[in-house]
């Protein structure tokens, strides 16, 4: 089996709830998408996506995704697509950096694999831990009133984990946190995300005068180094999300303590075969993990929840489910929400296909 043709689709992912918010006055209205569909010599075919949180969020954005997938995509082509390592290390080798390029295009290998041997990507990846994964809800950045709303609407369809979006001026933030708890039940979970965007001092101020409420900080400022000094000055639990990248920066912060929990992102790591690496050294090493991503539709969170459904439960906090976010379905077969759960899809590789209406025609076709 060879790879005959990879086609890459811009798509367009309208947010329901209205303008999407976080840390640094950060506002999106409609997220860039990019989908990739890689076609074989056998007829099989894999789907990935990148979806870049706008474009000053990491070092990713949406036109640079399609304009690195478009160097790699003619050294893909004639290569057998079940060698995912080896054409991981071609696609390593062809472009520096750059994971949150290769990550559609690894998600897509995955798929075709699954596929090829007729498994759904959870099955490969190791099985099943328990009949469902807990979901969280972002809560776009607001006033606290309107957190709180938002809160309570999610709450009634069934999401008991909450990741509202602080990361701005403190005594804002001190009122958001304190409107959430309010309307939170013993058993739910709130999570302040600063997404970097406090200062240390900032940082402290903030959880000082929070510290009687029962949450976790996340990533509260940009560097790693400040995010330590602030995690030495609390007990509250305490995950690092856009500071760990790679296997060094993981290992860097084991060694330091440096947090109880990771977000794992697939495209900012470059892909499920790295995404799977560091998951497994954290559920090995006691770090609980979030399994997500940036942003997506019903491919990323397909890949999402074969991630998240492999992970121990014991060790698995909480994973997203970003197609709930957009009223755009871009596959058939991707997870659906019941009750802030969503279980991996049973159909083999991500197990899902493409809605090619949904996705108008091809921006690049390399074959
Ligand atoms: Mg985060």
């Amino acid at each position: 089996m060879e790879i005959n043709r990879i086609q890459v689709y811009k798509v367009a992912l309208p947010i329901d709830d209205g303008p999407y918010r976080w840390s640094g006055g950060n506002e999106v209205h409609s997220f860039d998408s990019t989908i990739v569909r890689v076609g074989t010599t056998d007829g099989l075919c894999g789907i990935g996506e990148i979806c870049p949180l706008g474009a000053s969020y990491l070092p990713s954005f949406a036109e640079g995704a399609r304009a690195g997938i478009e160097k790699l995509a003619p050294a893909l082509i004639g290569c057998d697509p079940t060698l995912i390592s080896v054409l991981g290390s071609q696609m390593d080798d062809l472009l520096k950096g750059h994971p949150y390029v290769k990550s559609a295009l690894d998600m897509a290998l995955w798929d075709i694999i699954g596929k090829a041997v007729q498994m759904p990507l959870v099955t490969l990846l190791g099985g099943r831990y328990g009949d469902a994964v807990d979901l969280y809800r972002a809560i776009s950045q607001g006033s606290a009133d309107s957190m709180a709303e938002q809160v309570r609407k999610y709450r009634r369809i069934g999401y008991r984990r909450f990741q509202i979006k602080v990361g701005g001026d403190p005594d804002t933030d001190i009122e958001r946190i304190h409107a959430v708890a309010d309307v939170l039940d013993n058993g739910d979970v709130l999570i302040a995300d600063a997404n970097t965007g406090w200062l240390p001092h900032q940082a402290v101020r903030v959880i000082k005068a929070v510290r009687n409420l029962d949450l976790y900080i996340e990533q509260p400022c940009e560097t790693y180094e400040n995010c330590l000094s602030v995690r030495r000055k609390t007990d509250f639990p305490f995950i690092l999300d856009e500071s760990i990248v790679d296997i060094s920066s993981l290992l860097r912060a084991m060694s330091d303590d440096a947090m109880d929990m990771v977000n794992l992102k697939i495209g900012r790591l470059g892909g499920i075969s790295k995404t799977r690496l560091l998951r497994d050294i954290c559920v090995s090493s006691g770090v609980a993990v979030t399994i997500e991503d940036s942003w997506g539709s019903d491919v990323v969170t397909s890949a999402v929840a074969h991630l998240a459904h492999s992970t121990p439960a014991h060790a698995r906090f909480t994973a997203s489910d970003f197609n709930s976010y957009t009223s755009l379905s871009t596959a058939i077969g991707a997870p659906v929400r019941i009750e802030g759960t969503m279980v991996a899809p049973n159909g083999f590789g991500l197990g899902i296909e493409l809605i090619e209406d949904n996705l108008g025609s091809a921006c690049l076709d390399v074959n």
